[in-house]
């Protein structure tokens, strides 16, 4: 007599195997495009948090003559500082830009939400942007005051939309702007010689790769705020093999013991 065995409703385990296998597949396939969508959005939100700053910037400087961002404080004059580290949190140049200025936070950190970008969990000197050095001569005696970079000067042999305003940090990196290597002739000499031997750090803070974070937001590059305000997502420049124009003219010669610097033929 035959035992009729019906067949239990059901998946066998070679039909499990496959509908997992094919979930797997599903997955490897789609994660990295997620990934990169949302990659894409973090540096979109950078971009427009530095659009941001870069209008209170403007707010601030048209009410400073033209000064972009405070100078250091000289002496016993109170005033903010650069750096991380030697600092009060609430001596930082945001205190005196940003308007309203950021509230203390926990642990007296006064820490802006629109310097942080959204890919940083807990940057060093609680700040993810720096602002390039040129703009705010390291010494504040009267003379390098005098010299600062205000807006609306004409900057010799570049336009505002070359010249890098500020851009995404290191996280690891405490500083509040890119190191400037300062020389006294470049201070002196302001409109001869000045923008020739900085040309470098005025488009891009090539020689400091521990501040500037060259790849922050993917294979595409960093985001640079420019001194027309305009905010773009770049690969870094490679050291250029020849000046500007202008300067090329003959005018200046590559000092190779510092490659970087430009000096008087
Ligand atoms: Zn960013």
């Amino acid at each position: 007599m035959r035992i009729a065995r019906t067949r239990r409703p059901g998946f066998t385990l070679v039909e499990l195997l496959v509908v997992i296998g094919i979930i797997a597949l599903l997955i490897a396939i789609l994660l990295p495009s997620l990934s990169r969508a949302r990659a894409q959005a973090n540096s979109v939100k950078c971009a427009s948090q530095m659009r941001d700053i870069g209008n209170q910037l403007m707010i601030y400087a048209t009410a400073n003559k033209g000064v972009l961002w405070p100078q250091k404080a000289v002496g016993g004059v109170p005033g903010f500082k650069h750096r991380g580290g030697d600092e009060q949190p609430d001596e930082r140049w945001p205190m005196y830009v940003f308007n309203p200025p950021p509230p203390p936070g926990p642990g007296n950190r006064y820490i802006h939400p629109l310097m942080i970008c959204p890919i940083d969990q807990d940057p060093a000197g609680d700040h993810s942007y720096n602002m390039n050095g040129v703009f705010a001569p390291l010494s504040g005696s009267r003379d390098t005051r005098k010299k600062i970079i205000r807006l609306g000067n004409k900057i010799k042999y570049y336009t505002p939309s070359e010249v890098v305003l500020m851009v995404d940090k290191w996280p690891q990196a405490p500083e509040w702007h890119l190191d400037v290597q300062w020389t006294d002739d470049a201070l002196t000499q302001w409109d001869t010689t000045f923008c020739a031997r900085q040309w470098d750090w005025l488009v891009f803070n090539i020689q400091s790769p521990a501040e500037e974070a060259k790849y922050k937001h993917g294979k595409s590059g960093n985001n640079y705020l420019r001194f027309d305000f305009s905010v773009s997502n770049e690969p870094p420049n490679e050291p250029r093999a020849t000046p500007p124009r202008g300067i090329a003219k003959g005018r200046f010669i590559r000092d190779m013991a510092a490659p970087h610097t430009y000096i008087k033929e």
